[in-house]
């Protein structure tokens, strides 16, 4: 079947049949105004996971906010947002972070573990073959991984890095079904998100430099729309469908699973053969 011509409604029903998906998670959709780690939101999150997880679908997440949630606890001893404050934030928050998925997830008869990656990971095959052996064992035993950038060794990644590129790397090398992005915003929108004239775009299927025009208008934190689409570049170019949606809509895992057309799909661009 040529993929260009696959249509949106085959693309999501396809959906249905993910047994291991790779959930990003964003920070705004983690903390709240100030910074903090909301436990509401992040419960929220991890209800959806562990659902799926009874259903039998195998998730890895890829979580930020260890620096925003690091930020707002020592932010009045640390001011300026030099790199080694930046790193500090972020050995301070990755602490909270996961004492925050581990008491959820507890709650929920889940046990999580955690993995913190820099991009020279990706480039020893040693390593990286490690990395998969590491979390196909941890999904067997029913752990979720919760994967971050090891942000206080790599200055690259705080300057120019964001979790949509790794997690697009880590779909891509687990050979995923699927990949989730979930962020503050519906999806990608053809215009500026703020204005009432923009429409949120349900599906793509080549992403075009048209398409990636559209990214410049948007965003706000690490990741913005530009770094998605990047990453929506990455995966569906090994075949693998991505979808951008909304972390605050209740229920958004597993709506997207169940081939509601809700966030922006992203069409994969050649078939990924298992
Ligand atoms: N690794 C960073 C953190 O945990 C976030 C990077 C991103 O949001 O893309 O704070």
């Amino acid at each position: 079947m040529g993929c260009q011509e696959l249509d949106e409604t085959i693309l999501r029903a396809q959906l249905r049949k993910s047994k291991l998906i790779v959930v990003k998670v964003g920070a705004s959709s983690l903390s709240d105004e100030n910074g903090r780690i909301d436990f509401e939101k992040m419960n929220s999150i991890c209800v959806e996971v562990s659902n799926l997880r009874r259903q039998g679908i195998d998730v890895v997440l890829v979580s930020s906010g260890a620096i925003r949630a690091g930020k707002a606890i020592i932010s009045d001893s640390i001011k300026n947002n030099e790199i080694s404050s930046l790193q500090a934030f972020a050995a301070v928050g990755q602490v909270l972070l996961m004492e925050s998925y581990r008491d959820i997830m507890a709650g929920k008869g889940y046990r999580i573990a955690q993995i913190l990656l820099t991009w020279d990971d990706f480039r020893s095959k040693t390593r990286l073959k490690n990395l998969i052996n590491t979390i196909q064992t941890l999904l067997s035993l029913g752990v979720l991984p919760i994967i971050n950038e090891n942000d206080t060794i790599a200055v690259e990644e705080i300057k120019f890095g964001d979790n949509d590129t790794l997690s697009a790397l880590v779909a891509t090398h687990l050979g995923s079904d699927l990949l989730i992005i979930l962020s503050d915003i519906d999806g990608l929108y053809n215009g500026d998100p703020g204005l009432p004239s923009s429409k949120l775009i349900s599906f793509v299927p080549e992403v075009t430099q048209e398409i990636e025009s559209l990214a410049s208008s948007t965003h706000k934190g690490f990741g913005g729309m530009k770094t998605k689409l990047k990453a929506a570049k990455m995966v569906t170019a090994m075949g693998i469908p991505m979808v951008i949606a909304n972390g605050r809509e209740s229920g958004i895992l597993e709506r997207i699973i169940n081939g509601e057309r809700v966030g922006t799909l992203f069409g994969p661009r050649v078939k990924n053969e298992k």
